[in-house]
């Protein structure tokens, strides 16, 4: 009997291989992602995001739907789910002598103030994270903005300190609730050209002398990134204090692919709360929840590329994408009151055309198309005009996104399951009484429910509503040949973590 079934479902799979019926078929929302309550240690604790380059998605046609499919301003969505802060990059000028975009969102101070008055519009605070540069800032690079090429380290500290004050009375006035502000972005090894941490500490001290000015309420962050190198974050704690640098909170970036274990950032942030009194915080997170891509230009972690590892601890699925966001809160929050919170990067950095399951002309096309986009509006990684200030870089490489498998948004901008996350660990959630993988609703998931779903595909059987929901075990809003995968896996007794037991 059982070789019988495997058979036919090898039969199917075969059929399904040797066919060019549809490759997916549309299932429903579920929002019942399985999520633990998080008991806050800090009541302010933030559910943060990072949409910087959400004007420029807008601006290429994209429109965001909730899960249902119905449009609506991303900005509402995303409180609507939770999230209560919204964080942005502010580069001082990414346009070339002509005015062409750098790309990456063309994050300007205008556009800053644009996003800082919708997040206050939907309830939600903003922190302004400035790079003191035209464009992208991280531990490879801290190019000083063009207009401050060649100025001396003080002249230097008075140019920023008027920039940022500047900026932030521009997204103020504009109807932004700026509730942080970020002095450099993953300042390890320097800000805006000055390396060294004598230098540093100068304009650090400056940047926060003007946010203090500007607002004594609202709180003053410096950002750094590898905390998987608990000492060199520790030694960078040490220095700050030693050099009577002044500021509030202490952020590190933590992408699971590279930066070490959750208990290590646990510690790490420990020490530096314990010993200096500072909030500790996770500026930036990611999570892919597919590894494929969409938009023609490659991502930075997919089924070549960082998906594996030891730190990896969740699927690559929806429910996977919000288990991580849980593990980080919780890991933030286990420091205590001083956890101050968890901003998501660019959850919704989806593609601009879905190029996925296209191939020769038709794909050619639809690539020349989103590349054109990226140019006109600046909502790929970098454009071609990069070039003159960035030359090695950006310039080079330019192209789309690399993280539209991380958002929180599919391919046509409809929100996943995985979005209530941010709500949901207020109050945990259980799944709903449905059992993933049981397709033909037997009460339990065996090869049956794989064959099914593989004739579903070639149009040899239907499957409804319902079955749609069952049948969709990674959660990806498409029933396709993955599902049957997972099914056929799952009986195998490979371990995917798709919680296809997870009935509760
Ligand atoms: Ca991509």
């Amino acid at each position: 009997m059982l070789i019988k079934r495997v058979f036919a479902a090898f039969a199917a799979l075969m059929i399904t291989l040797a066919s060019c019926s549809a490759s997916a078929l549309s299932a429903p929302a579920r929002d019942d992602i399985a999520t633990e309550k998080i008991v806050f240690n800090n009541p302010d604790f933030i559910r943060g995001m990072d949409v910087s380059s959400v004007l420029s998605l807008e601006s290429s046609g994209v429109s965001f739907k909730n899960a249902e499919g119905k449009t609506e301003d991303i900005f509402k969505l995303l409180s609507d789910s939770g999230v209560n802060y919204i964080r942005v990059r502010v580069w001082n000028d990414p346009y070339d002598s002509e005015k062409n975009g750098y790309g990456g969102g063309n994050s300007d101070v205008a556009k800053a103030a644009r996003i800082g008055r919708r997040a206050a519009e939907n309830g939600m605070k903003l922190l302004v994270d400035f790079h003191y540069s035209d464009f992208w800032a991280d531990p490879s690079k801290q190019k000083a903005p063009k207009a401050w090429e060649g100025l001396s380290l003080s002249e230097k500290a008075v140019k920023l300190s008027e920039f940022t004050k500047s900026s932030l009375t521009e997204i103020k006035n504009a109807g932004a609730d700026i509730g942080m502000v970020q002095i450099g972005n993953e300042t390890n090894n320097g800000i805006a050209g000055e390396s060294g941490f004598d230098s540093m500490a100068v304009l650090f001290g400056a940047g926060a002398r003007a946010v203090r000015e500007f607002d004594g309420s609202a709180l003053v962050a410096l950002h750094f990134t590898d905390p998987e190198n608990a000492d060199a974050m520790k030694w960078i704690a040490d220095t700050l204090a030693e050099k009577k640098v002044d500021y509030d909170v202490f952020a590190s970036s933590y992408y699971p692919y590279w930066h070490g274990s959750l208990d290590n950032l646990t510690d790490v942030f420990s020490y530096i709360s314990d010993t200096y009194g500072k909030y500790t915080m996770v500026a930036e997170t990611s999570y892919a929840y597919s590894l494929d891509d969409f938009d023609g230009h490659g991502n930075t972690v997919s089924r070549w590329n960082n998906s594996s590892g030891e730190n990896l601890l969740w699927s690559f699925t929806p429910q996977g994408q919000a288990n991580e966001v849980e593990s980080v809160m919780k890991a933030v929050n286990s420091v205590g009151e001083k956890g101050l919170g968890v901003f998501y990067w660019e959850g919704a950095w989806i593609t601009v055309g879905d190029v996925s399951g296209l191939s020769g002309d038709e794909y050619n096309k639809k690539l020349a198309e989103n590349k054109s986009l990226w140019e006109s509006f600046g909502s790929g990684w970098a454009s071609s005009f990069s070039v003159e200030y960035d030359p090695d870089d950006a310039g080079v490489y330019c192209g789309g996104s690399a993280v539209d498998n991380q958002a929180f948004f599919d391919k046509n901008g409809q929100a996943l399951p995985s979005l209530n996350v941010f709500k949901n660990v207020l109050t945990g959630s259980l799944c709903e009484d449905v059992l993933s993988g049981d397709a033909d609703g037997s009460n339990e998931v065996n090869i049956n429910d794989a064959t099914l779903i593989q004739l579903a595909l070639i149009n040899r059987a239907e499957l409804g509503a319902d079955a749609l929901l069952r049948a969709d075990v990674d959660r990806d809003l498409d029933v396709d040949i993955n599902d049957a995968t997972l099914i056929q896996r799952y009986l195998a007794r490979y371990n995917d973590g798709f919680g296809i037991n997870t009935k509760r």
